[in-house]
C-alpha cells in the first residue's frame, strides 16, 4: 500500500510552499515543516514529530537527535509562536524570510 508524499495537498493552503506530508497512525495527515530541527530545543516532548520506517508521523516516540515541527505552527501566514519555545520563533521566521516578509509585519 504505497503512500504517496508528493501530492499536491502537501503544499500548505496558507503560505504555497511544499511540506512533508504526512500519514498519522491515528488517521487524517499532518504537514511537518521540511527542516527538522534538534529534538533537545522542543521541551515538549508532544510537539516533536518523528517519522516511522513505513513513513507514519508520529509525535512524542522517536529516536534520534532531530524531529520535525508541525508545519501550521510555524507557517509564515500564521502569527508569530511566542508561546513555544524559541526554536519555534526561529523556524517561523526562517519561513517569513523565504516569504519574502518581515518578522516585525
Ligand atoms: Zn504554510
Amino acid at each position: 500500500m504505497g503512500v504517496n508524499h508528493t501530492t499536491p495537498d502537501a503544499a500548505c493552503p496558507e503560505c504555497g510552499h511544499a511540506q512533508e506530508l504526512r500519514p498519522l497512525v491515528t488517521g487524517g495527515w499532518i504537514r511537518l515543516d521540511t527542516q527538522t530541527v534538534p529534538a533537545t530545543e522542543v521541551t515538549d516532548t508532544r510537539l516533536r514529530w518523528y517519522l516511522t520506517a513505513d513513513g507514519f508521523a508520529v509525535a512524542g516516540r522517536g529516536s534520534g537527535d532531530d524531529c520535525y515541527l508541525e508545519h501550521r505552527q510555524v507557517c509564515s501566514r500564521r502569527r508569530h509562536p511566542a508561546h513555544l519555545d524559541p526554536i519555534f520563533t526561529y523556524v517561523w521566521g526562517r519561513n517569513r524570510g523565504i516569504d519574502g516578509r518581515h518578522v516585525e509585519d
